[in-house]
């Protein structure tokens, strides 16, 4: 199934999308999916970021082949940092390069949605709380990145955080193929059977740090290839049995 958030009758609805169409749900998907009568065809439909998170978790150095093309040691742990939910944009919306950001680059993710509200879970009970897998682009100011040290600053611009299209929820991620595509070339692609750590360890390792809440969003982390995005690029992630996340990049308004 195809979760989805949508704008209607300048509404926000959830929804799921069935052949040419959006069923329309009558509440949040996590506990029921409980279908309305309202349907919209989706090639007419204005797509939202398809959860509200109360926090976007996010998990440094995470791939083998990214540790080895980097020529750093393989971590013990997971690091893991926040986004704001600001940061958060809609499929085919664009992404702001800002005034101050020099250098902007891409990083292709599997992302997990949190389904029920989990605290100290075990690893092996870690599917009982993902609602799905999504596609999420963890866009990054390379530059602040490295002069700040820590990476709040550098990860957590307006737009930062595209997510989409939608939730796919009958999904196994321990062997999906992950890609990005600038300008519909190739640039990054590797399967999540090189994760370092697997998508049942990091719900447990965050559980354990924090309450993961409905709609809460893990992003597993970024393959070998990341690269430089500039204003007029289109970028394209694209995850084995999800689909295609799409966004442009736009230069920041000078006011
Ligand atoms: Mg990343």
């Amino acid at each position: 199934m195809r979760v989805v958030r949508v704008l209607h009758e300048k509404k926000a609805h959830w929804g799921i999308v069935e052949a040419e169409n959006i069923c329309l749900l009558k509440e949040p998907p996590f506990k029921a999916v409980l279908r309305s009568r309202k349907y919209i065809p989706i090639a007419k439909a204005c797509l939202l970021a398809p959860s509200l998170p109360s926090k976007i978790v996010l998990v440094g150095l995470n791939y083998r082949d990214h540790a080895r093309e980097l020529g750093m040691k393989v971590p013990k742990e997971p690091v893991i940092f926040l986004k704001p939910t600001t940061a958060l944009l809609a499929p085919v919306a664009d992404i702001v390069l800002p005034l101050q950001v020099r250098r902007l680059d891409y990083e292709a993710e599997l992302a997990v949605v949190i389904k029920r509200r989990a605290k100290n879970v075990p690893e092996n009970r870690a599917r009982d709380y993902i609602l799905g897998y999504t596609c999420c682009n963890d866009v990054t100011a390379r530059d602040l990145q490295k002069k700040d040290g820590q990476w709040t600053r550098a990860k957590s611009f307006d737009t930062f955080c595209p997510v989409g299209p939608w939730i796919e929820t009958n999904l196994n991620p321990a062997d999906l193929t992950v890609c990005s595509y600038l300008n519909n070339k190739l640039r990054q692609k590797s399967s999540t059977r090189n994760l370092i750590f697997s998508v049942p360890k990091l719900v447990s390792f965050i559980s354990r740090v924090m309450t993961l809440l409905p709609g809460d969003i893990i992003s597993t982390g970024t393959p070998p290839g990341v690269g430089r995005m500039k204003p007029n690029d289109c970028i394209d992630v694209a995850i084995e049995g999800i689909g295609h996340l799409r966004n442009c990049v736009v230069k920041e308004a000078v006011v």
